[in-house]
């Protein structure tokens, strides 16, 4: 899953980065809030962890914008500002959840996995697809019951196609949820991936949608 952090504080940022990233994530890291906004509109992320008091655009002027224009994009507010007013302020300007600063590593990814559960419509921690189960706390997944073990960037595309069953990815879209937008992509990385998740899960597993991309069907 991909997460934009925007958090102009290094150390901070720098933390946060290198936790989610251990928890699964991959992270694109800006410091600035009008780079933030010019980057969501050309692309968004799966989810965007937004610090409120940030150079260039304000976190609540970032956010407001984005909910002015429709988008539907989690956002997990970060505030050093301990008021109420402010946290009031982000969640009726469209935040779905927040941290007041300093807070805990384990409960940032714990509100990610939170967020991403009720967006996908799940109540349950764990996402089953017939005799399937991934544990995205855990990052284990089941076969039957039986521990499958997979590469970490294997399991982040099996995750993206569990939270939106019967719907396609292309190619590109796996590239940007696996290296984000910095990093080079190998030109067959995402092939070699899904040829090893149809050897570990089952060749039909994950279908090939001809144009389209790659789709695990509705259980
Ligand atoms: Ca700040």
């Amino acid at each position: 899953m991909r997460v934009l952090l925007v958090e102009d504080d290094e150390l901070l940022g720098s933390a946060v980065q290198a936790g989610l990233e251990q928890s699964g994530y991959t992270v694109d890291w800006l410091r600035d809030g009008a780079h933030a906004a010019a980057a969501l509109q050309v692309d968004e992320p799966d989810l965007l962890v937004l610090d409120l008091g940030l150079p260039g655009r304000d976190g609540l002027a970032v956010l407001r914008d984005l909910r002015a224009r429709g988008s539907s994009l989690p956002v997990l507010l970060l505030t050093a500002r301990d008021t109420v007013e402010d946290r009031v302020a982000g969640l009726d300007a469209g935040a779905d959840d927040y941290l007041v600063k300093p807070f805990d590593l384990g409960e940032l990814t714990a509100r990610l996995r939170a967020i991403a559960r009720r967006r996908g419509g799940r109540a349950s921690p764990v996402i089953r697809h017939g005799d399937l189960e991934f544990d995205p706390a855990a990052r284990v997944v089941t076969v039957d019951g039986a521990q499958v073990s997979l590469p970490a960037r294997a399991l982040a595309i099996l995750e993206a196609l569990l939270e939106r069953p019967g719907m396609p990815l292309s190619r590109e879209r796996i590239e940007t949820i696996l290296y984000g937008w910095g990093e080079g992509v190998e030109s067959n990385a995402v092939e070699v991936h899904i040829h090893h998740l149809r050897k570990k899960l089952g060749k039909d597993r994950i279908r090939t949608i001809r144009g389209l991309g790659y789709m695990i069907p509705k259980a």
